[in-house]
This record gives C-alpha cells, sequence and structure tokens, in this order.
C-alpha cells in the first residue's frame, strides 16, 4: 500500500468524513492512544448533522436530525459526550390542507374516520387489508396496505413516498415504510424507541467533543490526495460513497438528494411544528422544517422555515439517501465483496455501506468496530 513501513507512518487512522461515523471513530482511537487524520470535503465537520446559527436558531443545514435509540450503549455513550435533552418527534402531516397526526396512530384514525376506540379503527384497516388481498408483501405499496390499509396509503404514504423517492411506491423495497410506527393508541410519538434527544448545546459541540484530539482538515476531497494519504495511514476509515472507492467499477449506485429552501419570518411560531410532511402530490416538496421547535430553550422573536425537495441525484450534488432497490442492492453487494478484501480499510456509514442508517446505527457500529 506504501512506499512507508507500516511502522513508519505518522497516522494509526486517516478518517475520510468528519460525519457521525467518523468523529465516533476517531473519538475512540483518539482515546486508545492513536495518531488520528479526519478529513471532509465539505467546508466543515459534522456530516449532515452541522447545524448553523441565524441569530440564535439552530438551523439544520442538512435536514432535521433527532437522535433516538433503545441501546442503553448507545445512549450512554452519546450523553458521556455531551448531554442529550429529551425531545419528542410528533410530526404533522398536511394533506391538502388537512392536517393529520402522525406515525398512524388513533388520532390519525380519529381525523380520517371519525373512529373513537381502537375496536372501529382495527375494524376499518383489517376491512381494507382483506380487501386488497395481500399475503406476502412484494412492493412498498403492498406493504404499506398491508399494514395501515388503502385510506392511509392514499393520503399519507403514496405522495409523500413517491416525491421523496422519484419512483412509483410499486417499484420501491417493502422495508422503507416498515421504519414507520402504526399505533393504537393515542400516542404521536413518531419512533418507538426507548430514548430521543437533541445535544444540548447542539450537534456541533457534539460532533466537535468527539473529534478532540484528532488533527482536522476541510475543503479535502480523499480522491485528490489518495496515494498520499494511503501512504500516510496505517488504516484509513472510509466513510464517502461505496461506489466511488472502487471507481464505480461495477457501475454508479444511485441516490437521492435533497434541495432546501430556507425562510427566515418575523414570527416566533410559523407552522407550531418542527416537522410538518406534505403528503399530497401537488405540493413540490415533502417537509417544512420550522427549526426553533427543536430547542425548548431558543428565545428568538424570529423563525427560520426550510422546505425539503427531494431531487434524482447526480455526480457533484450531495448524496443523502441510498435506493435500496434490487437493482442497486445487487450492485452493492458486490462493492461489498470488494471491501471485505481491503484488509487496510474500515467502510462505515450510510454511504459506505449503502444503508438507509439512522443515527443510532452508525453509533452502534462504529462502536463495535475494532481498533
Ligand atoms: N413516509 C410516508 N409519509 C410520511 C412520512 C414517511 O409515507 O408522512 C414514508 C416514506 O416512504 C419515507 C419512509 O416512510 O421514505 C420513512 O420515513 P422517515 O420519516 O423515517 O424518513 P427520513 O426521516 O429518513 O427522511
Amino acid at each position: 500500500m506504501s512506499s512507508l513501513s507500516q511502522n513508519n507512518k505518522p497516522y494509526d487512522y486517516i478518517i475520510v468524513g468528519a460525519g457521525l461515523f467518523g468523529a465516533v471513530i476517531a473519538y475512540r482511537a483518539i482515546k486508545a492512544g492513536k495518531r488520528v487524520k479526519v478529513i471532509d470535503r465539505r467546508s466543515h465537520i459534522g456530516g449532515n448533522l452541522y447545524c448553523q446559527d441565524v441569530d440564535g436558531v439552530a438551523v439544520h443545514c442538512y435536514g432535521p436530525h433527532i437522535f433516538h435509540t433503545s441501546n442503553r450503549e448507545v445512549w450512554q455513550f452519546v450523553n458521556s459526550i455531551v448531554e442529550f435533552i429529551p425531545y419528542i418527534n410528533s410530526p404533522i402531516a398536511n394533506y391538502c390542507g388537512k392536517l393529520y397526526n402522525l406515525p398512524f396512530n388513533m388520532n390519525t384514525f380519529y381525523q380520517l374516520w371519525g373512529v373513537t376506540s381502537p375496536i372501529e379503527a382495527e375494524k376499518i384497516i383489517n376491512t381494507q387489508r382483506e380487501q386488497s388481498s395481500i399475503t406476502t408483501p412484494q412492493n412498498l405499496e403492498q406493504q404499506a396496505i398491508a399494514l395501515v390499509g388503502t385510506d392511509i396509503y392514499q393520503t399519507l404514504i403514496k405522495g409523500y413516498t413517491e416525491k421523496q423517492w422519484g419512483r412509483s411506491c410499486t417499484e420501491l423495497p417493502p422495508e422503507i415504510i416498515r421504519r414507520l410506527p402504526v399505533r393504537f393508541t393515542f400516542d404521536n410519538n413518531y419512533f418507538n424507541d426507548t430514548f430521543q434527544g437533541i445535544p444540548a448545546g447542539g450537534y456541533n459541540l457534539f460532533i466537535e467533543r468527539l473529534l478532540e484530539g484528532s488533527e482536522i482538515e476541510t475543503d479535502c476531497d480523499f480522491f485528490d490526495h489518495r496515494e498520499l494519504f494511503e501512504a500516510q495511514a496505517k488504516c484509513i476509515v472510509y466513510t464517502g460513497e461505496l461506489d466511488r472507492y472502487f471507481d464505480y467499477c461495477h457501475g454508479a449506485l444511485e441516490y437521492r438528494t435533497l434541495r432546501f429552501e430556507t425562510k427566515r419570518v418575523e414570527q416566533k411560531s410559523y407552522q407550531g411544528v418542527a416537522v410538518m410532511n406534505y403528503t399530497d402530490s401537488t405540493t413540490p416538496y415533502t417537509r417544512a422544517i420550522e427549526h426553533k421547535h427543536f430547542d425548548s430553550s431558543c428565545r428568538a422573536n424570529h423563525s427560520i422555515i426550510t422546505y425539503e425537495y427531494p431531487e434524482e441525484w447526480k455526480i457533484g450534488r450531495e448524496p443523502y439517501y441510498p435506493i435500496n432497490d434490487s437493482r442497486n442492492n445487487l450492485i452493492a453487494d458486490k462493492y461489498r465483496q470488494l471491501a471485505l478484501q481491503c484488509k487496510d480499510v474500515i467502510f462505515g456509514g450510510r454511504l459506505a455501506e449503502y444503508r438507509y442508517y439512522d443515527m443510532h446505527h452508525i453509533v452502534e457500529k462504529a462502536l463495535s468496530i475494532e481498533l
């Protein structure tokens, strides 16, 4: 791999990407007395967790992030870095101007059908399920109808999902929708996890603490100096796109990207909730985020709203979501095989594993890697 012998290399680890996976690995490596350099092609650290302070409002620049996990070890770890303030995510769905609670729960069923008891709601859903006669769901549409019936699928899932993924629900894998809870209680908590919160002081502080002791270089693309970096480190921790690492030799993987439009309003509260999902197909954006509601200590008199527009990814744009359909998964598997053969490289994170991970998955993974 290099002209320098392993022992003469200036770094034990060069970490490519200063996002969550890279930062947790950096933290652990520094604690173990290793020499660590972290590089990132962006001009800042934190990856998609990065926030910008706009006159006292922390703006989640790459989409909203709420940490949630049922893994006590993961929760204790993140809280050992910075205290996480409990926060319950309770988004609202807006379908053609009518509002519904999420995730799918008794409040939603009442708003849709006027039913006031779980038995009535289950009866409606079961009737719709039976009419669709789906036994083993083969795609997202079938999975959604099998979970919650056709009314909810049409009102709260189809439009949102097709905007988000740029594909028909019949072409998408069923797993995507299994992320969302369905409950027969009046409970608007979007996640089922035991622990949920947002770091006190913000995500930037959380990442800065994780990276303490590491040498950091931003505005630095690994691929511009690949040979140099490989010669300088005993081990590369790679968190960028999996296909790019192997020079697209098995073809390019597909991703979804996001375009954000952000506006400032001179109002204390604009939409009254942090996350509003637009589930109809005519509204061009999927979500409107009112950032200040993530932070109960925010005292700003103004508010910042971001509209999210999912778009097709092409080289040069930010890849946000892997599209884990069968074609892409086949290609990704070939790259994963190649990755297994790279003995001095650790691949981790949403992009390098090409998996639709949440933050807790990333931390769990980064804590489990042998360093
Ligand atoms: N989804 C939906 N309606 C909503 C919210 C989500 O149909 O109002 C579906 C959509 O297919 C999405 C998936 O559920 O891709 C997972 O949503 P989640 O909120 O977990 O997405 P993320 O926060 O990762 O963008």
